[in-house]
């Protein structure tokens, strides 16, 4: 029997990435960061020098770009870019980024190819949406402005990293707007997804609450 394929999307610091790795863990599933993606690609635009716009350059440049995702990290064209792709600079270019045809066409594809062997966990911003949207069981994380900022700053302080809260949170802000808004696989819950507010759970809580629902969902599809 094929195992399922379950997908986590949800705004930035809503807990997404710890949980999905936690339950990869605990299930044996493979893990596929989808914003680790998209960062990646981000980051060898700008390496490029090439601005965040659909141009003839930059679709000659996602046509010569590999990004190989592995359990452990990513690399671009065999350059490992794990750590960098986690800036704050990144992350609002990778926002800016895939508002744009040709970056979601160049990895939606590898995502569906990966989600298709079964169990794999998918976690972004559209993988029960647009990337899986036949998935067994889908979840939307959410949480509170200022608690996912926190929780964002303290993740930069656990690398030795200094961030201010109130330009954390407005980074954060920033994204959900555009990230919501863009008319391309825009951040949203799909309708059966399983919705679950982390504002006042642990991480425990929320890993827990996962599997159990994922096991309510293999009980009912054998029975
Ligand atoms: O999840 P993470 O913060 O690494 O995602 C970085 C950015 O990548 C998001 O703000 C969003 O713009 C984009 N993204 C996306 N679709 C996904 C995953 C991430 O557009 N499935």
């Amino acid at each position: 029997m094929r195992e399922p394929v379950i997908t986590i999307d949800g705004p930035a610091g809503a807990g997404k990435s710890t949980v999905a790795r936690e339950v990869a863990r605990r299930l044996r599933y493979r893990l596929l960061d989808t914003g680790a993606m998209y960062r990646a690609l981000a980051w060898s635009v700008e390496q490029a020098g090439l601005p965040p716009a659909d141009t003839p350059a930059l679709r000659r440049h996602l046509e010569g770009v590999t990004v190989d995702v592995r359990e452990d990290g990513i690399s671009v064209d065999g350059r490992d870019v794990t750590a960098a792709i986690r800036s704050p600079a990144i992350s609002t270019l990778t926002s800016q980024l895939t508002t744009l045809v040709p970056v979601r066409q160049k990895v939606t594809p590898i995502q569906r190819r990966l989600a298709g062997a079964g169990g794999a966990i998918l976690e972004g911003r559209d993988t029960g949406t647009v990337v899986w949207p036949e998935a067994e069981v889908k979840f939307y994380l959410d949480a509170d402005l200022d608690v996912r900022a926190r929780r964002r700053q303290a993740e930069f302080k656990a690398k030795g990293v200094e961030a201010d809260f109130e330009v954390v949170r407005a980074e954060i802000a920033a994204r959900d707007i555009q990230d919501m808004q863009r008319t391309l696989a825009p951040l949203r819950a799909a309708a059966d997804a399983i919705k679950l507010d982390t504002t006042h759970m642990s991480i425990d809580e929320v890993v827990e609450a996962v599997l159990a629902a994922v096991g309510r969902q293999r009980c009912s599809t054998r029975s």
